[in-house]
């Protein structure tokens, strides 16, 4: 791109922050603005695939990566009895050339921001800035900003606008308004953090149970592996029929153990006892399993989507902020390789949009771990510590699929770094 006026983008997330980081290594100014007034370390635990992880290594954040993140050693599924249906390597156990990374979702967010005031300076993130309208013309876009009270608080003039502003996107909504609500998958997720003891090697996430319940459990601190404990987070998974409230304030609400534990209290293993962890933790948030039907566009003229803007997923494979990373670094290769901005996000979009939605879709099919499901079906429950009802390749199969339609096989990885 041969403009100099500066790229806008609305929303400093992890994929905001990050395509901010992309940009200015290609040498393009960028304006980075955040509604919130002060970024808080907000969410629980968050999976880094090696695809990110080589995209976030190019950008030099590899230190601060290794200093917060838990290097993922395995991810293992096991059914509701707790038999091993399933364990693979994960990340540098896995040949790879870079770790999978699991750690907090607050972290990585102040993590990048801090990189971003150091190399951008301390104004590349204007925060308390809501973008509330746009308009294009042929040389640029100018943006309207709100603060919370949705007082002004400024007019941009950009060459493009990124909208990397979330599940709820002001972006995306300007282009599709009748699309309302993200669609409420019928499962309620109750997630929270609690220090104890390791399980297992103190690096593997585990995935417990079927369609019907489901536990996700997995360490996120190197701190406190450090220290020789686990910083453990824990997400149980239920069907609660509802409607989703319209607004997202009220989809994170402080949850009650009362409301969801019956029925996981019989999940106590010899190598966790997932019960008494829930019951242990200080506070946890109840959060509806969502996700965006894909849209057949993300870019018009000079402004497009990214991250969860353009394509919510359900978190089954652990995809949602690896995709969005994927996004930054691809939208930034198409501003250096056309001139016209307009061409570039087109680019962009032809290169991303198709093979995202195909992942939505197939996490709304429960993505790797519908071999819980298979076991679930198919064990007539006297399998013990190990469950060898489903054919060992039945199940390597499912694991090889959803890494290549995710982008993480490991030829692709080494690919990214080398690129
Ligand atoms: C508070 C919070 C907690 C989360 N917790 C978890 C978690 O625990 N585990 C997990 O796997 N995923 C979590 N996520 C989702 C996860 O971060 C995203 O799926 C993923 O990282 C994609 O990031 P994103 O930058 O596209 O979107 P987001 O992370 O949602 O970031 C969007 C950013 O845009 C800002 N924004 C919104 N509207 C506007 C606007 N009009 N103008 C300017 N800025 C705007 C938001 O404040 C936010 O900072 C959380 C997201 C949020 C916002």
């Amino acid at each position: 791109m041969q403009e100099q006026k500066p790229i806008l983008i609305a929303g400093g997330g992890i994929v905001g922050l990050t395509t901010a980081l992309f940009l200015h290594q290609a040498g393009l100014p960028v304006q980075v603005f955040e509604s919130v007034r002060a970024v808080k370390p907000l969410g629980v635990g968050i999976n880094l695939l090696p695809h990110a992880v080589a995209r976030l290594y190019k950008l030099g954040l590899q230190a601060p990566l290794e200093k917060t993140g838990i290097k993922t050693k395995a991810l293992s599924f096991y059914s509701s009895r707790g038999s091993l249906i399933w364990s693979e390597p994960r990340g540098l156990d896995a040949g790879y050339p870079v770790p999978q990374y699991s750690l907090h979702r607050g972290e990585l967010q102040l993590l990048l921001l801090k990189a971003v005031r150091e190399r951008l300076g301390e104004s590349a993130v204007r925060t308390g800035h809501a973008l509330a309208t746009f308009e294009q013309d042929e040389e640029g876009v100018t943006a309207h900003f709100v603060d919370r009270d949705g007082a002004a608080v400024g007019t941009y003039r950009g060459a493009i606008l990124l909208g990397a502003d979330g599940v709820m996107s002001q972006v995306r909504a300007h282009f599709y308004p009748d699309e309302g609500a993200p669609d409420y998958s019928g499962l309620i997720l109750w997630r929270t953090t609690v220090e104890a003891e390791p399980f297992l090697d103190g690096r593997t996430m585990v995935m417990i149970g079927n369609h019907r319940m489901k536990a996700v459990v997995y360490p996120i601190s190197q701190e406190a592996h450090e220290r020789g404990h686990s910083l453990i987070n824990l997400i149980a998974e239920l069907p609660v029929p509802m409607e989703l409230p319209p607004k997202k304030e009220d989809w994170n609400r402080i949850g009650r153990l009362v409301d969801f534990i019956v029925p996981f209290e019989a999940w106590r293993f010899p190598w966790l006892d997932l019960p008494t962890l829930f019951h242990q933790a200080a506070a946890i948030y109840e959060f509806p399993m969502i996700d965006r039907t894909p849209v057949a566009r993300w870019s018009f003229g000079r402004v497009t989507l990214l991250g969860d803007a353009a394509h919510a997923m359900r978190p089954n494979g652990s995809n949602g902020a690896s995709q969005g990373i994927w996004d930054a670094e691809a939208v930034t290769k198409a501003l250096l390789a056309h001139d016209d901005p307009t061409q570039a996000l087109a680019a962009y979009q032809a290169e991303r949009l198709e093979p995202v939605n195909k992942l939505v879709l197939s996490n709304r099919q429960t993505g790797p771990e519908r071999v819980m499901q298979m076991a679930e079906e198919q064990c007539p429950g006297n399998c013990t510590t190990h469950c060898t009802c489903v054919s060992r390749a039945v199940l390597e199969e499912v694991a090889t699929n959803y890494k290549t339609l995710a982008g993480f096989d490991v030829d692709r990885v080494q690919q990214i770094l080398a690129d």
